[in-house]
C-alpha cells in the first residue's frame, strides 16, 4: 500500500516511523514532513491546505491511504473535497469530514453535541457580538474562576481562565467585539470551571463501532510546575496512573460510547480519531473539548505502546471493520520529553545546529521524534518551537522518564530549553 500522512510534526513523524514498520507498506510519503520523517518516508513539499495540490500528488504517487495529522485541512473539509471526486472512490481516509471536524473547529457546536447525546461537560451558554450584555450578566451568575473560550480555532490560545469578574466582563467584550482572537471569537462560550485533574483518552472510530487506545497525560505549561505560558505540550506521559480500571470503565460508558453513538444518530461521517480531553472531577470524567485527530506530544507516548500492526488498523477502520481488530498494547510506560527553543511559545530563533543525535541508545524501548527539524546537508537544524520529542519506555514510569531525560541531556542545541519535572507529580 502507498501511504501519504499530511503534517510535519511529531506526530506525523511518530506515525510515519509505526507505518514504516507494518507489512504492507509499500511507499511512504509525508508532506511537507520535517527531518525526521525523511529517515523512515519520503517527504513532498506541499501547501497541505491546498486540496488540489494534495490532490495531485495523491495521483502522481498512486496513493492507497491519506492520513490527516493537524485539524486545519479536516476543518477545511479535505475529507469531503476526496469523497465528492469519483477518481478518488478507492482511497482510504484517516480524518473525518466537515461535520464531523466541526467538534473541533466550533467550541458551541461540541457543547451543544455533548448536551443532546448527555455526554458530562461543564454547563455553559455561549454568546455572539448582539448578545454582549447577556453576556456581561451571564458572567455575573456564575462563580470565579471565570472560563471564556472563543468558539473557533485560535491556536490552543483561545481559552481564558479569570478570577476577577470585572475582568472578565471586559475580555468577553474583547474577544466579542474587539476580534482578540479574530473570527475565532466571533461567538465565545462562557463555562463552569472544572476543578480536577486532566488527562486524554484517545479513540479511532469508523463513526459507528470504536477502539479505545492507551490513555495519556500531557503537560501543557513552559515553566515547571505547570506555571508561565501555554505550549503546544512539553511533554507527555501513558498510561496515566491515576486513570485506573473503574474509573476508564466510567469513562467509557459515560463519555466515550455516548460520543460516538452520537456521531452516528447525526449521520456523522467520521472515520478516524477523536481525542478526548478529560478533567477527572473527584471520580467523575468531564469532557473538556473534543479534538479530530491525534494530539501532539500524545501520539509519541500513545503510538508506540500499541502492538499491532498500526497500518492494519487503519486500513480495517477505513473499510468499515473496525470491529475486526483486537487491540493489544504494551504493558510498560511511555515518557516523553520536548526540546524546545529558546524563548518558545513566544519569540524565538531557528536554524540552530542540534548535535548529540548520535549519542542516544540505540534500541526500540528509545525513540528520537522530530519535530520542527530540518536537514540542510548533513546538518539537523532547528526549523520550529517544539524541535524534538525524546520518548523512551520502561517498566515503570518513574524508570520510563529516567530514560527519556538521560537520553534528551546528550541532545543540545543553542538555547535548548525543556520541562525538568514532567511526570513527577504523578510518580
Ligand atoms: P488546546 O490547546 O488543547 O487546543 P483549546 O484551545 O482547544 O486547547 P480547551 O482544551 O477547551 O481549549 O481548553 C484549554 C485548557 O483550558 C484545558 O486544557 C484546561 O486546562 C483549561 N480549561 C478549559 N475548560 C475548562 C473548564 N471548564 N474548567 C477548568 N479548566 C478548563
Amino acid at each position: 500500500m502507498n501511504i501519504l500522512i499530511l503534517g510535519s510534526g511529531g506526530r506525523e513523524h511518530t506515525l510515519a516511523h509505526k507505518i514504516s514498520q507494518s507489512a504492507d507498506c509499500k511507499k511512504l510519503f509525508v508532506a511537507p514532513g520535517n527531518a525526521g520523517t525523511l529517515l523512515c518516508a519520503t517527504n513532498i513539499d506541499l501547501d497541505i491546505l491546498n486540496f488540489e495540490d494534495v490532490a495531485n500528488s495523491v495521483k502522481k504517487y498512486e496513493i492507497d491511504m491519506l492520513i490527516v495529522g493537524p485539524e486545519a485541512p479536516l476543518v477545511e473539509g479535505i475529507k469531503d473535497y476526496f469523497d465528492t471526486k469519483e477518481e478518488f472512490s478507492g482511497l482510504k481516509i484517516i480524518g473525518p469530514s466537515k461535520r464531523g471536524a466541526l467538534l473541533e473547529g466550533s467550541k458551541e457546536r461540541a457543547k451543544e453535541f455533548m448536551k443532546s447525546h448527555q455526554v458530562p461537560t461543564a454547563a455553559y451558554q455561549s454568546f455572539n457580538k448582539e448578545a454582549l450584555e447577556a453576556g456581561k450578566e451571564f458572567l455575573k451568575t456564575m462563580k470565579p474562576p471565570y472560563v471564556l473560550k472563543a468558539d473557533g480555532l485560535a491556536g490552543g490560545k483561545g481559552v481564558l481562565i479569570l478570577e476577577d469578574l470585572i475582568e472578565a466582563q471586559d475580555e468577553l467584550e474583547n474577544m466579542l467585539t474587539n476580534n482578540k482572537f479574530g473570527k475565532a471569537s466571533e461567538k465565545v462560550v462562557i463555562e463552569e470551571f472544572l476543578s480536577g485533574i486532566e488527562l486524554s483518552v484517545f479513540v479511532l472510530t469508523d463513526g459507528k463501532n470504536y477502539l479505545t487506545l492507551p490513555n495519556a497525560k500531557d503537560y501543557k505549561r513552559i515553566g515547571e510546575a505547570d506555571t508561565g505560558l501555554n505550549t503546544g505540550g512539553m511533554g507527555a506521559i501513558s498510561p496515566v496512573p491515576f486513570a485506573d480500571k473503574a474509573f476508564m470503565r466510567k469513562v467509557d460508558e459515560k463519555i466515550v460510547k455516548p460520543s460516538i453513538d452520537g456521531l452516528h444518530k447525526e449521520d456523522i461521517d467520521f472515520t478516524g480519531f477523536l481525542f478526548i480531553g478529560l478533567m477527572k472531577v473527584g471520580d467523575e470524567p468531564f469532557v473538556v473539548e473534543y479534538n479530530v485527530r491525534m494530539g501532539d506530544p500524545e501520539t509519541e507516548v500513545v503510538i508506540p505502546r500499541i502492538k499491532n500492526d498500526l497500518l492494519d488498523v487503519l486500513s480495517k477502520t477505513a473499510e468499515g471493520k473496525i470491529k475486526d481488530v483486537k487491540l493489544k498494547f504494551a504493558s510498560d510506560y511511555a515518557a516523553t520529553v520536548m526540546l524546545v527553543s529558546g524563548g518558545y511559545p513566544e519569540a524565538y530563533e531557528k536554524g540552530k545546529v542540534i548535535s548529540g543525535l548520535d549519542k542516544v541508545d540505540e534500541n526500540p524501548e528509545v525513540f528520537i521524534c522530530h519535530a520542527g527539524t530540518k536537514k540542510v546537508n548533513d546538518q539537523f537544524l532547528t526549523n520550529g518551537g517544539r524541535v524534538i520529542a525524546v520518548t523512551a519506555s520502561a517498566n515503570s514510569l518513574e524508570n520510563a522518564l529516567e530514560k527519556a531525560y538521560s537520553n534528551a541531556e546528550r541532545i543540545s542545541f543553542s538555547e535548548m530549553y525543556y520541562r525538568k519535572d514532567l511526570g513527577k507529580d504523578l510518580v
